[in-house]
């Protein structure tokens, strides 16, 4: 593996953490999104994830110093990847969002970039074609608090280049992952295989009445041992991105327990702008939610 330029298309919730993980481990690294008042908030963010860094990793001044120093930001899509050699994309989990992207992206790429998308939910073979290059493409996941839970999936589809994805794990491995490959496709990969049908099954009992939010992660929490519980996991994440897996499956199986799950995100949580840690109250008010107070589980 020898990549030297990464592009990082989207900085959302993820994005602008992977954007930033990659400069920290000395690559160089282009952040891009829709427009300048997008990267100018994401921007804004690298600030506290220097916090983060600092107080988790021990980094040091100069390391983060560095870490700016190989940042930059554009929103022009040909500008952001004249010189990439990876792009990873962590657009909305929207396949028409992210196939659009594919289709302007090959066009305008050079040869040499490798794609991989960051998508939480969505397999590789469902944008192979659009990218124009499907040797060159994979799915590299990675987790929120990128930093701290540093993992990295890597799932290929039938046409990926092994080569390609050998080097993508040498590249997870370079920016501090613990890399995870994967044999086959699979929607979910390993992490959200195990963590949607946990959020949703969450979600339910809310809907239904049968407890609060508080009482539900405080059960879990307590009775496996976990540090947080259903719903500061869907906080964490971002409600958005619960909202858009939760929509595309309630389309996929018309299941009544779905759609209503969609239906009270929409009205409680996205028409509200409450959409998680991002925005400072989702089912808990932040930067101090109650789940982090020492008498949480007593
Ligand atoms: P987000 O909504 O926070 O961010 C998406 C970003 O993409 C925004 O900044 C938006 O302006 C930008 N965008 C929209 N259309 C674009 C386009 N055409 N080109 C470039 N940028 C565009 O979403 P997120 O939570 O960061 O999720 C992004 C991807 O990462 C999704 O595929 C999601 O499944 C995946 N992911 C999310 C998490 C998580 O915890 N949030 C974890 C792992 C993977």
């Amino acid at each position: 593996m020898n990549y030297k330029y990464v592009t990082v298309a989207g900085s959302g919730v993820l994005g602008y953490q992977i954007a930033f993980q990659t400069a920290f481990h000395g690559f160089n690294v282009t952040v891009y999104d829709i427009n300048d008042d997008v990267l100018d908030k994401a921007k804004a963010r690298f600030k506290t994830l220097c916090e983060n860094y600092k107080t988790t990793l021990n980094a040091t001044k100069e390391q983060l110093d560095a870490t700016y120093k190989n940042l930059s930001y554009t929103s022009d899509l040909k500008v952001a990847v004249k010189d990439a050699d990876l792009m990873i994309e962590a657009v909305p989990e929207n396949p028409k969002i992210k196939i659009d992207f594919y289709e302007k992206l090959g066009q305008v790429a050079p040869k040499k970039t490798i794609f991989a998308t960051n998508s939480s939910t969505l397999i590789p073979s469902q944008f192979a074609h659009a990218t124009g290059r499907p040797t060159q493409f994979l799915a590299l996941h990675f987790a929120n608090k990128i930093w701290k839970y540093n993992t990295a999936e890597i799932m290929g589809h039938p046409e990926t280049d092994p080569k390609v994805f050998n080097d993508v794990v040498a590249f997870g491995k370079a920016i501090g992952m613990l890399t995870l490959p994967l044999h086959k496709e699979h929607h979910g990969y390993i992490l959200n295989s195990l963590l949607v049908p946990l959020l949703r099954a969450a979600s339910e009992l809310l809907i239904k009445g049968i407890a609060e939010p508080e009482i539900i992660d405080k059960t879990w929490m307590k009775a496996t041992g976990a540090p947080v519980g259903p719903f500061a996991i869907l906080d964490t994440v971002g409600i958005t991105t619960a909202y858009n897996i939760y929509k595309m499956s309630a389309e996929k199986t018309k299941d009544p327990n779905a759609i209503k799950a969609v239906e009270y995100l929409k009205e409680h949580f996205i028409d509200k702008n409450r959409l998680g840690v991002s925005t400072g109250e989702g089912f808990y008010k932040y930067p101090n939610p109650t789940y982090l107070e020492p008498d949480f589980l007593k």
